[in-house]
């Protein structure tokens, strides 16, 4: 598979690059070092202009050029083709909220969230892969909401992939839930466990190293790979988006600009970043944390320090994280590998690690935070409401932060990361005043109603609930037994067995 002129990934914890090609990695995440694959030095674009006329998915292929990304030419091209499913001909519409004010909105995917902007193209490629290499692939994903819908709407009924999913009872809207556990395709599996989004995450990333697990999977005729942010091939289709924001400002004459940008496993953010590595005109990145703001600490401080943290549940689920995998990667992107590696084992022995000054420094050059609480959430989405916008939980946090900042004389885009309908009840709470506490008894479906009869009457606008998120509720639930994390392998390989037979 490997040719001549094919780069090798970085690696975060080594100063030798891997043996991996992008594609490799791609398909077997695991990297047996420890630490994460990454792209090594990223040169930047000669001329932005020449970017800026291309099309969304010409100027994929352009950015993945430049990073020394090599699929086969039709592979890709089918992959992206799969952005012809999106509820905007645009992909992604930067929409102007009011002067120096603009949303990107991410969420015009099937699931209705940021991540399908990664993981739609990202199935389809996997799937054409492993039919072209004559080979089954189990691919696992850990979910605090948007990452599990959006990997089983992507695998479902592919012929030689089997999808499974991880994630904790109780820890995502009902929305969210539904859109796994009404998920019907024979080759998909659904698992919520108890425990919260650490657990389901750090489940997922034993199970790839689990030996005996690997090797029943092997027997049975399948790799494993994993759909995570951990995986770069979800990094690399998140670059993109960042240079339709350039592309579409320029047509009004501006140029650099400020992204703010609802963060948890940080994997959209460092999007960001490698745009910015590749010359894209970006001022600030911002990011914006909730309740947990394990982010918002670091990069204000440069202690990340989980000690005495809890993992809180906040209006915004997908942003419900203590430990952010990609943080790893900015590291090594800046303090390199030596460096990475000694914070990283800092971090899993010690549960914290520590910058110097120096490094804090370098890194607040471009980087900024903030976290807002739950009560300040509501607020945003009701400010936004009132100047003629809706946005989700976790938008909101974004908007807040932007709200903050308008003074800097910047041109400010956040980064909308999910459509309203999937928080229906947090949303109509916000814009009807009513505490969410009186709210228990209705449901989404019931809420998504009322949200639009406020929206009706105040706004100007023709918002439709689109159907796809009403059958929803009509749907019958499927994968609703509840699970203990460590006991998931035995009842993966069960599964696996079960086909076999
Ligand atoms: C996943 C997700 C986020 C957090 O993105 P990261 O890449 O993990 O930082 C924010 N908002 C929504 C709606 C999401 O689904």
């Amino acid at each position: 598979m490997q040719t001549n002129n094919e780069t090798m990934l970085a690696q975060t914890r080594s100063n030798t690059p891997t043996n991996k090609t992008f594609v490799q990695a791609m398909l077997n995440p695991n990297a047996d070092f420890g630490g994460l694959y990454t792209f090594g030095k990223i040169t930047p674009f000669e001329n932005l202009t020449k970017i800026y006329a291309l099309s969304y998915t010409e100027i994929c292929k352009e950015i993945f050029q430049q990073l020394h990304i090599h699929f086969d030419s039709h592979l890709l091209e089918s992959a992206l083709q799969s952005y012809q499913n999106f509820g905007s001909k645009d992909i992604a519409p930067l929409v102007k909220i009011y002067p120096n004010l603009y949303s990107l909105e991410l969420y015009h995917g099937p699931t209705y969230a940021f991540k399908d902007m990664a993981l739609q193209p990202f199935s389809k490629l996997l799937d054409s892969i492993a039919t072209q290499q004559k080979k089954k692939y189990l691919i696992l994903s850990a979910t605090s909401g948007d990452t599990g819908p959006a990997t089983l709407q992507g695998f479902a009924h592919s012929k030689n992939v089997k999808a499974i999913c991880i994630y904790p009872k109780g820890g995502t809207s009902e929305v969210q839930r539904l859109q796994m556990t009404t998920q019907d395709a024979p080759n998909l599996k659904v698992f919520g466990i108890y425990g919260d989004f650490d657990l389901a995450q750090s489940t997922l990333k034993s199970l790839l190293r689990n030996k005996e697990f690997n090797a029943y999977l092997k027997t049975n005729g399948y790799e494993l790979s994993a759909a995570n942010s951990v995986n770069i091939a979800r990094i690399a289709f998140q670059i993109v988006y960042y240079f339709k924001i350039a592309k579409d400002l320029a047509k009004e004459n501006l140029e650099e600009f400020s992204v703010i940008i609802p963060s948890g496993n940080f994997g959209n953010a460092l999007g960001a970043f490698f745009a910015k590595q590749l010359g894209l005109p970006i001022k600030k990145i911002c990011i914006a944390s909730n309740p947990n703001d394990i982010l918002t600490q670091f990069f204000t401080t440069g202690v990340y320090d989980i000690r005495e943290k809890e993992l809180k549940l906040s209006y915004s689920p997908a942003m419900d994280i203590l430990k952010s995998s990609n943080i790893e990667r900015l590291l090594f992107a800046y303090f390199g590998a030596d460096r990475t590696k000694e914070l990283m084992e800092s971090l899993e022995n010690n549960a914290y690690f520590n910058l110097t000054d120096n490094e804090l420094n370098t890194l607040q050059n471009l980087f900024e935070a903030k976290s807002f609480s739950d009560k300040e959430c509501l607020q945003g989405i009701k400010e936004s409401f009132a100047s003629g916008y809706i946005i989700d939980p976790h938008t909101s946090n974004a908007y807040l932060f932007a709200k903050e900042r308008q003074n800097k004389n910047e041109t400010q885009v956040i980064i909308s990361t999910a459509h309203f309908s999937k928080f229906a009840k947090v949303v109509f709470s916000a814009l009807s005043g009513k505490n969410p506490k009186d709210l228990e008894a209705l449901n989404d479906k019931e809420a998504l109603h009322n949200i639009l009869a406020i929206i009706h009457s105040n706004l100007d606008t023709n918002v439709k609930l689109d159907f796809g998120i009403l059958n929803i509720f009509t749907k019958k639930e499927i994968h609703t037994q509840s699970y203990n994390a460590n006991e998931l392998d035995t009842y993966i390989m069960q599964w696996i067995g079960n086909e076999m037979n």
